[in-house]
């Protein structure tokens, strides 16, 4: 702008000069052609006059001492006399204008600027009485000739000239620009500069104002979409038409802790699937996978989403389903232990009854058959209230928590597996102190007999089993404990899964349905309580069910 401004200033300055030094030249120039075609007239009228009264000799007396050119031209333009030049030599002179002019108004005149524009000759010409023409002209420096004879003076002042016009041009620049250069554009009203800007300054200040809120909205969304996707547990990534990394949320960054956030899709993850759904999503379509990274399972979930022209940009989920996997696993798993559970005691059954409906059994032998039959249908009840009591457990109970005393509870329990106890020639002890907590009875009950009615199964003739009940830190707590076969660490954190058994014939013999613990498992969630269990081969098991402090 200041460049601008400058040529401007200057070119009008320069503009400026050259008209005004034309101007000038052309009234110097017409005021000499003025005085000289005057002072002609007058002499040329003085020689006529006297031309005449004295005829040719009088001209050529004239002519010889006459400074400047006197011509005498016949009627016809033949040049009867020239005091500078041979007339019979010259050319016919009808044709000159000033010639011309005076034979036909009888005055004439002209003037001409020699080539070079230097010199100028003025012609004045009147006709005589005879009807010759007799015409006197003079040739003098013209304005322009002055110029160039003066013009290493007149370079020398075209340059001051310029000189001046651009010293002048550049401080007017700098007084023009000065205030504008100054002004403050983050506060546009509180500039005082000139009256013209005000309704741009006004209109700027509006502007800034806008911006500003839009900038401050823009901002809050922003902070709203990061923590939005920041409290996702499923991971969001946004993908460039390019395939550059636009936005990753914090559980992608935590997923891929090591790997970069930033630049090119292949700098997140090198897995294999991760790069086929990506690279699907960015050519257009829409692309599922599964990956699996540090044992877990991820879902992968990419769409596309249409850009401008061909391109597409991509959008990522990741979702964590490995519980969800685990538990369809389990689920199947489940389905297929509970059909071949249920299978088993009714072939059984199923054997049996055939056996005395072909009168195979002697009358005898059929009240064994039937407490055979009955053993069997008592072991298949057992297995589908198990199942009942789990599903009822994974659906979460509604029924109310009362407060329950554990020492009594487990009396119960003790009375209920006495008989067994006996049968199996093992003691049982209930110690500990009363101690109550809040929950609900029948699970809890169930719970309690599970471990103990387990601690009988998997113990030794003439082992105890202890129950022991009462509160540590404050903490309730009950513990079963027994003498009993013990359980190898490796199967240890497998025994509370559904129909895992470290001994599938023994288990089988107790009348175990493989359940058991899985319930006790169940009930502890349900109750927020927390199961540890020690135990040593060969030596016996103790397994502790802790639960929450009371209020
Ligand atoms: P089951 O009906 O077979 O007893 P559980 O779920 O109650 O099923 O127990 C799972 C498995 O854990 C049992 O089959 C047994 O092998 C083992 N187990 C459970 N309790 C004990 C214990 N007190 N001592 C030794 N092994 C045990």
């Amino acid at each position: 702008m200041r460049k601008r401004v400058f040529s401007s200033i200057f070119l009008t300055a320069l503009v400026t000069l050259a008209v005004t030094v034309s101007l000038l030249l052309m009234a110097v120039h017409s005021g000499l052609s003025q005085d000289l075609r005057e002072r002609l007239s007058e002499e040329c009228n003085y020689i006529a006059a006297a031309a005449v009264s004295g005829e040719q000799q009088e001209l050529q007396h004239i002519g010889s001492v006459y400074a400047d050119r006197i011509t005498l031209v016949d009627t016809d333009g033949t040049v009867l006399y020239d005091n500078k030049s041979d007339a019979a030599q010259m050319e016919n002179h009808a044709s000159r204008p000033e010639i011309a002019e005076a034979l036909e108004k009888g005055v004439g005149e002209s003037s001409r600027l020699s080539d070079t524009l230097a010199e100028q000759t003025a012609y004045y010409a009147i006709r005589l009485a005879d009807g010759t023409v007799l015409r006197v002209s003079s040739t003098a420096d013209s304005a322009f000739g002055a110029l160039s004879s003066a013009s290493p003076w007149i370079v020398l002042i075209v340059l001051l000239a310029l000189l001046v016009a651009a010293l002048l041009a550049s401080w007017l620049t700098h007084v023009f620009l000065e205030p504008i250069v100054a002004l403050d554009l983050h506060e546009p009203l509180k500039n005082d500069a000139y009256d013209e800007l005000s309704p741009l300054l006004h209109r700027m200040d509006k502007q800034n104002r806008k911006i500003e809120s839009q900038l401050g909205e823009l901002k809050r969304r922003q902070a709203e979409f990061d923590d939005i996707t920041a409290r996702m547990d499923e991971g969001l990534v946004l993908f460039s038409a390019a395939g550059d990394i636009l936005f990753a949320n914090r559980a992608v960054r935590v997923l891929f802790p090591n790997d970069s956030a930033a630049g090119g899709y292949m700098t997140l993850c090198r897995d294999a699937e991760y790069i086929r759904v990506v690279e699907r999503a960015l050519s257009g379509k829409s692309a599922h996978g599964r990956m699996e990274k540090d044992g877990r399972v991820y879902a992968l979930t990419a769409s596309s989403v249409a850009g401008a022209g061909q391109s597409h940009a991509a959008v990522l989920f990741v979702v964590d389903v490995t519980e969800r996997e685990q538990a369809e696993r389990q689920r199947q798993e489940f389905t297929a232990n509970v059909s071949h559970e249920l299978k088993t005691p009714l072939t059984s059954i199923m054997g049996f009854a055939e056996i005395i409906e072909n009168g195979i059994v002697r009358a005898e032998d059929i009240g064994r058959f039937a407490g055979k039959i009955r053993g069997e249908a008592l072991r298949l009840l057992t297995l589908i209230e198990d199942i009942i009591r789990l599903s009822q457990l994974d659906e979460g109970l509604s029924v109310p928590f009362e407060p329950v005393e554990l020492s009594a509870l487990c009396g119960t329990v003790c009375d209920r597996l006495a008989h067994k106890a006996a049968a199996h020639k093992i003691t049982l002890h209930l110690t500990g102190k009363p101690v109550t907590v809040s929950g609900e009875r029948r699970t809890l009950e169930q719970m309690v007999f599970n471990l103990a009615d387990n601690a009988i199964a998997y113990n030794k003739p003439h082992g105890t089993v202890t129950i022991q009940t009462g509160e540590e830190n404050g903490v309730p707590f009950v513990r079963v404990s027994d003498t009993g076969i013990g359980i190898a660490p490796a199967d240890q954190p497998r025994v509370f899964e559904r129909f895992y058994r470290v001994d599938k014939s023994h288990s089988k013999q107790t009348g175990g349905t493989g359940l058991g613990l899985s319930i006790v498992k169940h009930g502890a969630a349900l109750h927020h309580a927390q199961i540890d269990l020690h135990s040593t081969l060969g030596q016996g098991t103790e397994i502790t069910l802790r639960f929450p402090k009371a209020d």
